[in-house]
């Protein structure tokens, strides 16, 4: 429990929330400021701030429970699911204890996705060697 932390109040009880699941680790709810009905947020109730600190045997939990929450979302009649996980500032974390966001979509909602870039062969190719030499240090 992290003192001012919004999302472990919420996964203390401290503050309420529409709680969709529940287990020893995971707590899933509904956004206060959905993209559309049944958006959900699974956090872990053990405080982490993103996917950099996450425990990775909860991180693959979140993922399990992303899949129920998604099939579970599918039965109501949504026409899609996007998952994403906002990680720092910079990339749109605004709450900064780990979670992912689940959200449905709806045909001809229209709602923006990301921009693809074109990037130089080379470029790719730098970025893939980076990346792999990061993996074989970590
Ligand atoms: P982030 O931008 O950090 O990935 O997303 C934070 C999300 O938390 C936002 O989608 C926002 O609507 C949601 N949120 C912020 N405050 C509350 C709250 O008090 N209760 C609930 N249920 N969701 C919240
Ligand atoms: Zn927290």
């Amino acid at each position: 429990m992290e003192k001012d932390c919004l999302f472990c109040k919420i996964a203390g009880g401290e503050i309420p929330s529409r709680k969709v699941y529940e287990d020893e680790m995971s707590l899933a709810f509904l956004d206060i400021n959905p993209v559309n009905p049944g958006h959900t947020l699974i956090i872990p109730k053990k405080h982490f701030e993103n996917i950099y600190d996450l425990n990775e045997e909860i991180a693959a939990h979140l993922m399990k429970v992303a899949k129920k929450i998604s099939i579970a979302l599918k039965k109501t009649g949504v026409d899609g699911i996007n998952i994403t996980m906002n990680n720092e500032k910079d990339a749109g974390q605004v709450i900064f204890h780990s979670h992912i966001h689940i959200m449905p979509r709806i045909k001809g909602d229209n709602l923006p996705m990301w921009p693809g870039k074109k990037l130089k062969d080379e470029e790719l190719d730098e970025m893939a060697k980076k990346i792999s030499s990061g993996l074989a240090r970590t």
